[in-house]
């Protein structure tokens, strides 16, 4: 009887080990396996030239990088919207992508603009962020984030920022085949709103809401212009 007990027990205790080793295993595979899914740029610093080729494949307004694992790697639709929301704080580039490098924060944006008109970049557009509370949406839309300068309230933007995203906007059309920006007030339009995916938020404010078709506007004169100047050039060049 004695030498029976003592066979279950030794049993027992090994298929714990057992249990536990097939835990730990699993556990090991699963962060291989998601790890994996990152590519080598993000979550760190970059060199000097692994920023040029990520400015390279993005925008050229860029002055500030950190690349949040908070994104879908690539994006699996074509950029054809654009996503404006604020931050709800004035806060820095590098406080929002200190923010955007928590993985249990899910969160990120493409770009964001602070208050003096910098730009960042967290998310190149090719892969997509994290940001509207819509996976639809996120897959079709480059979204940026714009500091506030007026804390509640309208949820002001300064000026600096606010010239400063018509310029992001235009170049992220100009580059990605989008000809015209056009703000309908629902998710139908390829101006879009966090706050039509969600009714938790206010996001992107009275104040930039209320700006929106100003800022559909400001971007397609600027697309017509660069066009016709384009065009002038290739003209001017044929002639010679
Ligand atoms: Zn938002």
């Amino acid at each position: 009887m004695k030498t029976d007990s003592r066979k279950k027990e030794f049993f027992g205790i090994w298929l714990l080990l057992l249990g536990f080793l097939a835990a730990a295993v699993t556990v090991l595979v699963l962060c291989y396996t998601f790890s994996a899914r990152l590519p080598d740029n993000v979550g760190r610093e970059l060199t000097d030239s692994e920023e040029q080729e990520v400015i390279e494949r993005n925008s050229g307004l860029i002055d500030y990088i950190y690349l949040s694992p908070n994104a879908d790697f690539p994006r699996n639709d074509e950029i054809r919207k654009l996503t404006i929301h604020h931050m709800a704080g004035d806060l820095s580039l590098e406080g929002l992508g200190e923010t955007f490098s928590h993985r249990d924060r899910r969160a990120s944006a493409n770009y964001a603009i602070d208050s003096s008109g910098r730009v960042a970049l967290y998310v190149e557009e090719d892969n997509r962020a994290w940001t509207s509370g819509s996976r639809e949406n996120d897959n079709q839309a480059v979204t940026i984030e714009v500091a506030n300068d007026e804390m509640g309230g309208d949820w002001h933007v300064s000026d600096e920022a606010y010239d400063t995203l018509i310029m992001l906007c235009t170049d992220i059309c100009s580059r990605n085949g989008i000809t015209k920006v056009c703000f309908t007030g629902n998710e139908e339009g390829n101006l879009t709103l966090h706050k039509m995916f969600s009714s938790e938020t206010e996001c992107p404010g009275p104040y930039l809401e209320s700006r929106m078709a100003d800022i559909a506007s400001a971007v397609n004169r600027q697309l017509t212009e660069n066009r016709e100047k384009q065009r002038d050039a290739k003209l001017k060049s044929l002639r010679k």
